[in-house]
């Protein structure tokens, strides 16, 4: 694992959820741009004027943050020009930006925080970091809890 986004992570992990993606990405001078894309979620562009990422707005707001975090993690390793990689590696990039998405929305001890002193239930948890319940299942597993 790259250090400069580990170091993020630990940055990241006393914030107040819901994680204030949006706000973060723009703090980095990062433009966002939305739009009711077919074929993908999102993906960032890299050019003179600086970077992109497009996110598409058809997703339910769930799931466009968790794209936006999965797009910053591309972001902050330089992810952007892959393509050429072969698929094996594109797949670990990917579930590592994954990965990343799910840590940094909702970090380990704000999730034990709240699974231990307020709700278990995983749609209100859900509600709280703003995020699926899909996501709230997996990193009750990554933090052994469920
Ligand atoms: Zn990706």
């Amino acid at each position: 694992m790259e250090q400069n986004y580990i170091t993020f992570l630990e940055k990241c992990r006393h914030l107040e959820p819901p994680i204030d993606i949006e706000s973060m990405v723009h703090n980095m001078w990062i433009q966002t741009y939305y739009d009711a894309f077919r074929s993908f979620n999102g993906f960032t562009l890299l050019d003179n004027t600086g970077i992109c990422i497009m996110i598409n707005d058809t997703l339910s707001k769930q799931k466009q943050r968790f794209t936006l975090a999965h797009e910053l993690k591309h972001c902050l390793e330089n992810e952007m020009a892959f393509h050429g990689k072969n698929k094996g590696s594109q797949e670990r990039i990917e579930q590592e930006a994954n990965w990343f998405a799910g840590k940094l929305l909702v970090p380990d001890i704000a999730l034990e925080y709240f699974y231990y002193n307020k709700t278990s239930n995983i749609a209100e948890l859900a509600d709280v970091f703003w995020v699926t319940e899909q996501t709230i299942e997996i990193r009750l597993k990554e933090i052994w809890i469920l």
